[in-house]
């Protein structure tokens, strides 16, 4: 008897329709006598949804009460596939991200999974209950009420996959796999068969919001193959797994991030010091900085200018302002109308051109860059928020070419 875990995201679970078409899978599996653990996201836009109803009531409302009712969501689908199952003859019970035992820590908005206690999932399992777990939460050690993140869903199913050894993990979307580009767009974007954790990674990092970051940060660490595929359409997926150096494309996909800010601080005091202690103050917020720029220095000064989540730059800047003083700067400016668009290949440590020929399409499509940042297997460029689709495109076919 095998152990399979499936994930089913929001739109797959939206509606009666599609999660009676997710309980018909589910069945499916479990009539070949298979154990199955199911995780569901919220149904449709049902986060967004609770997000903008907090916003109405109180903008700065704490993490913690968004956490509070942000872990909603996943409740309403976990009941409502349970209901369909136990009325089609099988056993299902429907399982709380505290009651399947995620244990986190106290980042409200952003936990990282600390422990996962499967006792409870091992009862269930163990009477042959189809087990259905909501995704993107847990508690932390004060029993609050914690998310993993925005697209979290995924970062469950893989966390369960491995702490149960599960024999398969099957990521169900609203896409039939993973392509080259966002198919939605790149239209011409190209599926693929297989793609590596690493590359995975850098492609969920810089946008790909296909899986969540941290779920193949974790797949990749526990060794568990990922199926993405399509919760719609009956055909295999993309399978993420550790690729052979002999598989290794030059350039795997495109990724575009919108999530993105720029701050610049201006009129630095060009001492040692500085950088320090600008960032070591965004670290001490949890705040992640990206990409980072200095200019030379002139006349004693000089400019930095850096990257964050959009989500963040608020918070960022805020702090910033209050220490003007002691960190010593003239001017602060942020924009977020700003996109990040990298290439991802794990080919490209080893083949030089692929920076000028990612130049060479922006410059043709006549976008303008303000920042690149590059490691062994990805370019990054900042560009404006407008252009970004039409950077990816064009990306996307000089190197189909
Ligand atoms: P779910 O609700 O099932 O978790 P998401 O919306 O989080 O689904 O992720 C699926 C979406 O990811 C697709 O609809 C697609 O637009 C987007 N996406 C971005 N980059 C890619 C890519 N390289 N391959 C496939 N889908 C991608
Ligand atoms: N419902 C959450 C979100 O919309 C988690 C998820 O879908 O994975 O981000
Ligand atoms: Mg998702």
């Amino acid at each position: 008897m095998a152990l399979i875990v499936q994930k089913f995201g929001g739109s797959s679970v939206a509606n009666a329709e599609r999660l009676q078409n997710v309980a018909r899978i589910v069945t499916a599996e479990a009539d070949k006598g298979n154990n199955v653990i199911v995780v569901v996201s919220a149904q449709g836009d049902t986060t967004d949804e609770l997000i903008e109803k907090a916003r109405e009531i109180s903008p700065d409302a704490s993490a913690r009460d968004m956490d509070f009712l942000l872990n909603t969501g996943e409740q309403i689908s976990a009941a409502l596939l349970s209901m369909l199952i136990n009325k089609m003859g099988y056993r299902a019970t429907p399982l709380t991200g505290w009651q399947a035992g995620f244990l986190t820590d106290s980042n409200h908005g952003r936990a990282r999974i600390r422990r996962l206690n499967t006792e409870r999932l091992e009862n269930e399992i163990g009477k042959n209950n189809i087990v259905i777990v909501t995704g993107f939460q847990g508690i932390n050690r004060y029993d609050d009420i914690t998310t993993l993140g925005r697209g979290g869903s995924d970062t469950s199913a893989v966390a369960i996959a491995a702490s149960l050894h599960a024999d398969k993990c099957q990521i169900f979307t609203d896409v039939d796999g993973i392509y080259t580009a966002d198919p939605r767009v790149v239209p011409g974007a190209n599926k693929l068969n297989s793609i590596s954790y690493d590359e995975m990674l850098e492609l969920a990092s810089l946008g790909a919001q296909v899986l969540h970051n941290r779920s193949v940060e974790m797949a990749k660490k526990y060794n568990v193959r990922l199926e993405v595929l399509s919760s719609l359409e009956n055909k295999p997926g993309t399978i993420v797994k550790e690729v052979s150096k002999m598989e290794k494309m030059l350039i795997k996909g495109v990724a575009k991030d919108d999530n993105i800010a720029r701050i610049s601080l201006v009129g630095v005091r060009d001492e040692p010091g500085f950088a320090f202690k600008v960032f070591s103050l965004l670290a001490s917020l949890k705040i992640n900085v990206d990409i980072i720029l200095q200019s030379i220095g002139r006349d004693g000064t000089k400019d930095i200018t850096f990257t964050v989540a959009a989500d963040d730059v608020k918070a960022a800047v805020n702090a910033l302002n209050d220490a003007q003083e002691s960190i010593g700067f003239a001017k602060l400016a942020w924009d977020d109308n700003v996109s990040k668009v990298s290439v991802v290949g794990a080919g490209m440590e080893s083949n030089p051109g692929v920076a000028a020929k990612m130049f060479e399409a922006l410059s043709e499509a006549n976008i303008n860059i303000h920042m690149i940042s590059t490691s062994e297997i990805k370019i990054s460029v900042l560009i404006d928020k407008d252009l970004a689709k039409n950077a990816v495109n064009a990306i996307h076919e000089a190197f189909e070419a």
